[in-house]
């Protein structure tokens, strides 16, 4: 499996990246965030919806699980950190098979529930400014989006 790596250098560039990411999005896509707490997921989300035309400011979704946003596609925020010890579906495929684009913060949690073809992300903090961002695409729709977006 092919894995791209790429530094940012600023919060800004995180969403820089992101949006980027965000014009090849799909219906039905899947992008999971691991990292840390801090290490730029929410970040990458506000970017990522700013790409998709989202007017509303994106939040941390901790307390509610879900929150959905209307854009050129609707995009499906979640963190299930507090998931972690349960092995509830609260319901993952309506969304996952839906029309929007689904950005999961601390992914790992449901990994049992997760769609075979995904873009894994994985964010390192490395300093104050600077977070390592490593993209693992599977299935061809996210091969072929990282190799347009990605190099
Ligand atoms: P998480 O959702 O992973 O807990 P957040 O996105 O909420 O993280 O917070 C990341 C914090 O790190 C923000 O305060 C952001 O401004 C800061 N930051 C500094 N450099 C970067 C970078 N290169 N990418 C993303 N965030 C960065
Ligand atoms: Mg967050």
């Amino acid at each position: 499996m092919n894995k791209y790596q790429i530094k940012t250098h600023s919060a800004q560039e995180t969403i820089d990246l992101a949006e980027k990411i965000s014009t090849l999005a799909k219906p039905g896509d899947v992008m999971t965030l691991e990292g840390d707490l801090g290490a730029g997921k929410t970040t990458f989300t506000k970017g990522f919806a700013r790409g998709l035309g989202v007017k509303r400011t994106v939040n941390s979704p901790t307390f509610t699980i879900i929150k959905e946003y209307a854009g050129r596609l609707p995009l499906y925020h979640m963190d299930v950190y507090r998931l972690e010890h349960s092995d509830e579906d609260i319901g993952f495929d309506e969304y996952f098979n839906g029309q929007g684009v689904c950005l999961i913060e601390w992914a790992q949690f449901i990994e049992e529930f997760l769609p075979e073809d995904r873009l894994k992300i994985t964010i390192t903090y490395i300093n104050d400014q600077t977070r390592l961002f490593e993209f693992e695409p599977s299935g061809d729709h996210f091969q072929q989006l990282a190799a347009e977006v990605l190099v």
